[in-house]
């Protein structure tokens, strides 16, 4: 079973993917993770990349397609794979195709993890930290046992993280949204397309994902 996964920003998608592999046994193939192995081997494509990430700059989409096709070419996905983060773009997407027609594979099924823009606001921002000691709670899922307090201190004063503050992440969000409905409708004219309610139970979502994988094995 070949699988993209794809959610926003706080959709849950980390709990997903190890679930999905711990169950079915396929690689768990993320953009990070390919580059980091891709560096520390020292590949052309490699190497290339990296030439890019030491002056900050974005790595072009043929290097990064590039390593994905070494990446699928290898043994291991012989059995399947889950794309988590690839593809980001439309170019990308079309150049998955290519790959994916190249090694002889096919792709069954995108499963977009749904999460309403509010509900991933309020998780995304939750986060709180205590100044004094560190300790780090969510305004609504991890709360200090009394308001305001620190559990572990008794300090009073917390403070959030410029990534968690609500600017930050609505621009993130909207990044986000704008490349994935994008990625939506591609994969929805290509009718592979399968969106969860990612807004149900953690264990409830992942049942759905194994009906539509039970699915594609029909
Ligand atoms: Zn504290």
């Amino acid at each position: 079973m070949n699988l993209i996964l794809m959610g926003l920003p706080g959709a849950g998608k980390g709990t997903q993917a190890e679930q999905i592999v711990d169950t079915y046994h396929v690689p768990h193939i993320s953009t990070g993770d390919m580059f980091r192995a891709a560096i520390k081997n020292e590949t052309a494509l490699g190497l290339e990349a990296k030439t890019f990430m030491d002056k900050g700059e974005l790595v072009p989409d043929e290097v990064t397609n590039g390593i994905v096709k070494e990446r699928l070419a290898e043994a291991d996905t012989e059995n399947g794979f889950l794309l988590d983060g690839f593809p980001r773009t439309l170019n990308q997407a079309e150049a998955l195709e290519n790959i994916l027609k190249d090694l002889n594979k096919k792709l069954d099924a995108v499963i977009y993890i749904n999460v309403n823009k509010d509900i991933l606001m309020e998780r995304l921002t939750g986060r709180i930290i205590c100044r004094t000691c560190g300790a780090t709670y969510h305004k609504t899922n991890k709360p200090p046992k009394v308001a305001g307090t620190c559990d572990r201190c008794g300090g009073h004063d917390f403070y959030q993280r410029e990534d968690d503050k609500p600017e930050t992440v609505e621009n993130r969000i909207a990044i986000n949204l704008e490349l994935t409905n994008t990625l939506l409708d591609f994969y929805t004219k290509r009718s592979v397309l399968h969106t969860v309610n990612g807004e149900d139970d953690v264990q409830d979502v992942f049942k759905d994902i194994q009906e539509i994988i039970a699915d594609t094995k029909k």
